[in-house]
């Protein structure tokens, strides 16, 4: 038995099945792989190019968490969707994989056709509420049909991260009742917001930058990519990926145009060009005048003519401009979620639960988040297929 039918759930549905197990997965929503199906920016960064642990955050043992990230190698799972399920993957420059057609939808119809192909029955628009335990199973109540007996459950029902695609934390509650203790959770991989209005005027507009986040003056996060100006404040994969660091104490600062961007020398090159001149040639005409403003330099002076202390305030903007953040957008919009199911309380080989022997978990359920490019949909497969595996093995043994 599989609750929840996307990433982490197909893939447990269908390896139980090719483990010979009869598998029953229900899912919420009408349409199975509902955050699939939104991936991306609807393009759907199925897989990263490289994968190191490093790559993602737990609040439990880095080793658990390696040991499970690596068990399915990364070359194995992109040969699972190219060759077995035929979606073939492009990488891109930032190294991220997505499908050729850059359509979602190929790979969830083929995820739905791989499990119906194997026999998994597939019960969409029903939600369980309840599971309890019965004599060396479970009893599984899910609305709209009768109470349904299974061996083994495997619960894949995401985090609570944009909770209309069906994640909206249920799991969470069904886990709790059979005795598990969940480590708190928070939106990760978020846009950040601010209210300062002066920063929302820019909305719209995008820039390569390198972000960096300092707690009490230690540097830990620092993350380069694509960064975006929003009406409620800062987005883009760059805020995103160190908005889990960007708590209300920190200090988020900006390195516009790239760390590799060496706006010291820029602001030194000989001749007549003047500091807007130089500013605009590598940056959007608007965050340019901005940040002029912010440090008080008239856009016509002359790199030549800079007083020192326009310098110096110039260049604070250009390399380290302080962002001024309230807080993020939460549930709603954000990507993945932090916290959740301690990797202390399941078996690192089976993921089955160490509280309740029979009870499996797989994806964003777990307490792991992955960073922007791919990484949390890896750890959906791998996890997914370890767990389903496990419990369609396990079924078949007790079943003699
Ligand atoms: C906008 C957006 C874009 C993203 N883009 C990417 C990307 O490009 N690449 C990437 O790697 N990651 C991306 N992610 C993250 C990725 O989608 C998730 O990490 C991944 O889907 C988690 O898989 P999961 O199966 O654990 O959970 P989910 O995908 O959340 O699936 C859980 C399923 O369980 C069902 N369910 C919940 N409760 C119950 C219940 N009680 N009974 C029955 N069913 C239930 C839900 O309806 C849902 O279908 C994105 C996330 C968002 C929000």
């Amino acid at each position: 038995m599989v609750v929840g039918a996307s990433a982490a759930g197909l893939l447990a549905a269908i390896f139980a099945a090719r483990a010979g197990a009869r598998v029953v997965a229900f899912e919420t929503r009408a349409k199975p792989g509902a955050k699939i199906r939104v991936s991306g920016g609807g393009r759907c960064n199925l897989l990263p190019g490289e994968v190191s642990p490093a790559d993602y955050h737990t609040s439990g043992s880095p080793r658990r968490l390696r040991n499970i990230l690596l068990s399915w190698p990364l070359e194995e799972v992109r040969a699972f969707f190219e060759v077995e399920l035929g979606i073939p993957l492009k990488r891109e420059p930032t190294g991220k994989l997505f499908p050729v057609s850059e359509r979602p939808l190929d790979v969830v119809e083929a995820l739905l056709r791989e499990s119906e192909q194997r026999g998994v029955e597939l019960r969409t628009g029903t939600r369980v509420t309840e599971i309890d335990r019965r004599n060396a199973g479970f009893v599984v109540a899910p609305t709209g049909t009768g109470a349904v007996e299974a061996q083994r459950v495997v619960l894949a029902t995401g985090g609570l991260s944009l909770p209309k695609t069906g994640s909206d934390g249920t799991g969470f509650a069904l886990a709790r009742a059979l005795g598990h203790d969940i480590v708190p959770t928070f939106p990760v991989l978020v846009p950040l917001t601010s209210s300062d209005a002066t920063w929302a005027a820019l909305a719209g507009i995008s820039v390569a930058a390198t972000v960096r986040v300092r707690d009490e003056g230690a540097l830990v996060m620092e993350r380069t990519g694509s960064f975006l100006f929003t009406h409620r404040g800062f987005s883009g994969p760059v805020v995103l990926d160190v908005s889990r660091a960007a708590h209300p104490r920190a200090v988020v600062e900006v390195h516009w145009g790239g760390a590799e961007t060496p706006w010291p020398d820029l602001l030194r090159t000989p001749g007549p060009l003047s500091v807007g001149r130089v500013l605009r040639d590598a940056l959007p005409r608007r965050l340019a005048e901005r940040l002029l403003a912010r440090a008080g330099v008239p856009a016509e002076r002359r790199t030549a003519e800079l007083r020192r202390a326009e310098r110096r305030a110039l260049e604070t903007e250009l390399v380290a401009c302080r962002l001024p953040i309230d807080g993020n957008e939460g549930y709603r919009t954000a990507e993945a979620t932090g916290g959740g199911i301690p990797l202390a309380d399941v078996q690192t080989k089976s993921l089955e639960s160490r509280i309740t022997p029979g009870l499996h978990f797989a994806g964003e359920m777990l307490d792991v988040d992955g960073r922007i490019g791919g990484y949390n949909f890896l750890w959906a497969f791998v996890t997914g297929r370890r767990a389903g595996r496990a419990a369609g093995l396990r079924a078949l043994a007790a079943n003699g």
